[in-house]
């Protein structure tokens, strides 16, 4: 008759041959890239099947895996937010800093990206505490999508324009070089665009403020509405 203590000590023999395959496979605890949170027709025409399967396939994966390999020199910090990593950039290995700035920076804002999103359309704008704190902002909405599409226009080369929690207003817009998440300078992004020719080419060619103008309709204002109010309680 198998004591209790036989039994615990069986099953948890068995919880760890079950679970040493998935340590073998070194995923532990390692950066994945998440799911689409729709099809990937889903922001049409604004942004066009093709390009959202590439840039989520293949550029956010390229991010993903180039920031766990980075990390194979401090794997301590797989399994750990990747704002978290970020923030202590110096606390990494000299030399692998400007790769996790980058891919981790690149993971970082294509996460938040793909939810900034939705269909052409369906979200109609911004409501309550977020239209107060634009129009004190920026005037009113026209402001802020000029100040944003002026961000977003004259990046040169590659990066990102964002609406940030500001200082000294409400609300603020800012714009980053390459993959440099708004945390680096310790601010709260609650809206970003992607201005790097992988977002737009396909289907705008070098029109990149056509392409501005367009990404308008597919803000996803339920999503800037939360990240703002997040971002005021912390
Ligand atoms: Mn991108």
């Amino acid at each position: 008759m198998p004591t209790r203590r036989d039994v615990l000590r069986a099953t948890a023999a068995g919880a760890a041959a079950l679970a040493a395959p998935r340590l073998a496979l070194a995923q532990e605890g390692k950066f994945t890239l998440p799911k689409l949170p729709y099809a990937t027709d889903f922001l049409e025409p604004v942004i066009d099947a093709e390009t959202m399967t590439i840039h989520h396939t293949k550029h956010h994966q390229a991010y993903v895996d180039n920031l766990n390999k980075a990390l194979e020199k401090a794997p301590e910090w797989y399994g750990k937010p990747v704002e978290e990593v970020l923030r202590n950039l110096d606390k990494l290995p000299k030399d692998i800093q400007t790769a996790v700035r980058n891919n981790g920076g690149g993971h970082l804002n294509h996460s938040q990206f793909w939810t900034m999103m939705t269909k052409p359309g369906a979200s109609a704008g911004p409501t309550g505490e977020l239209a107060k704190a634009i129009d004190a902002s920026f005037g009113n909405l026209d402001g802020f999508k000029k100040a944003f599409a002026a961000a977003a226009q004259t990046r040169f080369g590659s990066g990102w324009a964002w609406l940030v929690v500001g200082t000294d207003k409400p609300l603020a817009v800012v714009s980053t070089p390459n993959q440099d998440p708004p945390l680096l300078d310790g601010k709260a992004p609650v809206l970003g665009i992607d201005v790097w020719e992988h977002a737009y080419y396909l289907k705008y060619k070098n029109a990149r403020p056509k392409y501005v103008e367009e990404w308008f309709k597919v803000v996803n204002w339920d999503t800037v509405a939360d990240l703002y109010s997040k971002a005021k309680k912390s």
